[in-house]
């Protein structure tokens, strides 16, 4: 028999699990361990809640759920109840899948201004992640600034445009619903330090602005590059800048209240402001080799509310060699050490979609497969002796059929328009399996 222990139960966890399943057939023990009750990591807290069809790749991660071999064992926060240490001397192969749930600092002045969020901690707050349910950002003013031309810029642009008709379908939590319905925010304003041709936002994703209710992109059409400049581009960019060319040639959408406007050339240098923040002062840039390097004009943007989408680390684990300039753990192929492998965001660092992990987690669990022998039998007990440690530390871990009860009763207080209502606070998951 082989014991294996997966730190995090999001996507790359996941494809881990199924691989590894698949590569030791009956001889696989797995277990999947998270730090929150509930499982799939991003797939619950970070991808947008009007974003179902992405969502649904979840249904996967229920068949893997569903074999005897994989437990998932929450409630569990390695580093805490349990140490690396511990968890490499109980199984034959610990797999690092944590994701990268921390914001990239902007390293700014003004970045510790209230009204200054990073994304995961926006993103979690209407996603219902229970560290950020009391972040309460200000919603209050007219100006809202999205750092960043990446995808996440673009999920919290369009979550702050629309109205509470728009998120039918979605699972928004109920307390984020409710303050975006009264959001004052009129313009929300993207920074990019660079131009239209090197924006990280895809072109699905980048159409959608354009069929908002009540909100309009705007973008300064002296900001392309000739249109024959676009030829050059993949066909994703193309597309995607073709987009940007549309909304740029729209005439102005009058009846629309809100503005989704795009600052190109734009770096930011300080936020400012009386105790909150009030605007960012922005320097303006040009291209340099496709490197953003300052003209040393600069000019302020009102912003009431700063959103960082910059991009994200890992978290740091006592005794995980780390890489600080990509925020992920150091390794080779996913191996970090004899035993030790990573696997998704935590090994490539954070960039691709959810079906990137997929010939990722395969790619970790063929590492971990060829350093073993075929057929061979382990010397470690696994998830028998996580059990008892745990139980002995008072640690009451959650299984994928208090899950399953959490589920239900999220679907039984499901507003009419929405799957389900998230109960986003610890202690309520805990109350449901009477823990
Ligand atoms: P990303 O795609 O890497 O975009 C990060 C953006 O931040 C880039 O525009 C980057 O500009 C900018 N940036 C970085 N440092 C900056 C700084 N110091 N000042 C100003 N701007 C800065 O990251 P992401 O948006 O966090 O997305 C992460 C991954 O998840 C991506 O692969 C994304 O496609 C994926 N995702 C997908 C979806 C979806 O498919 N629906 C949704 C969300 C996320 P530079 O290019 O100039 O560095």
């Amino acid at each position: 028999m082989r014991h294996f222990a997966i730190i995090g139960s999001g996507p790359a966890g996941f494809y881990t699990a199924e691989a590894l399943a698949k590569a030791f057939g009956e001889q696989a023990r797995i277990d999947i361990i998270d730090k929150l009750p509930v499982p799939y990591g991003l797939i619950r807290f970070g991808v947008a809640p009007d974003h179902q069809s992405i969502k649904a790749v979840a249904k996967r991660y229920d068949k893997v759920a569903d074999d005897p071999q994989v437990r998932f064992v929450g409630n569990v926060a390695v580093g805490e109840a349990v140490s690396i240490d511990e968890l490499r001397g109980l199984y034959d192969a610990v797999i690092l899948a944590t994701g990268a749930p921390h914001d990239r600092a902007l390293g700014i002045p003004g970045e510790e201004l209230p009204g200054v969020v990073g994304s995961s901690a926006f993103v979690g707050w209407y996603n219902g992640h229970p560290d950020f349910a009391d972040l309460d950002p200000p919603l209050d003013g007219a100006n809202a600034v999205v750092i960043g031309n990446g995808n996440v810029a673009l999920d919290v642009a369009r979550i702050l445009s629309k109205t509470r008709a728009e998120f039918a379908g979605s699972d928004i939590v109920g307390h984020a619903l409710d303050a975006l319905e009264g959001s004052g925010v009129r313009t929300i304003t993207f920074l990019g330090r660079r131009g239209p041709h090197q924006i990280a936002m895809t072109p699905k994703e980048l159409g959608e602005l354009g069929h908002l209710v009540a909100a309009a992109p705007a973008v300064d059409p002296g900001d392309f590059p000739s249109i024959e400049e676009d030829e050059a581009l993949d066909p994703g960019l193309r597309k995607s800048v073709s987009h940007l060319r549309a909304y740029a040639a729209a005439p102005p959408a009058g009846d629309k209240p809100k503005a989704v406007a795009f600052d190109f050339f734009a770096k930011p240098l300080a936020i400012e402001g009386e105790g909150r923040a009030e605007r960012v002062l922005v320097e303006r840039t040009r291209l340099d080799g496709g490197r953003a390097v300052g003209t040393g004009e600069t000019y302020a943007v009102p912003a009431d509310l700063v959103v960082s989408c910059i991009g994200y680390s890992s978290p740091h684990i006592a005794g995980v060699p780390y890489d600080d300039d990509g925020g992920k753990y150091r390794n080779d192929r996913g191996r970090i050490d004899d035993g030790l492998y990573c696997v998704g965001w935590a090994r490539r660092g954070p960039s691709g979609t959810i079906g990137t992990n997929r010939p990722d987690g395969y790619e970790v669990a063929e590492q971990v497969a060829g350093a073993m022998a075929p057929g061979s039998d382990g010397s470690k007990v696994g998830g028998e002796a996580l059990d008892a440690l745990l139980g002995a530390r008072g640690v009451k871990s959650t299984s994928f059929a208090d899950w399953r009860r959490i589920e239900e009763a999220e679907t039984a207080a499901a507003r009419p328009d929405s799957p389900r209502e998230k109960f986003v606070r610890h202690h309520h998951w805990l109350e449901i399996l009477g823990h």
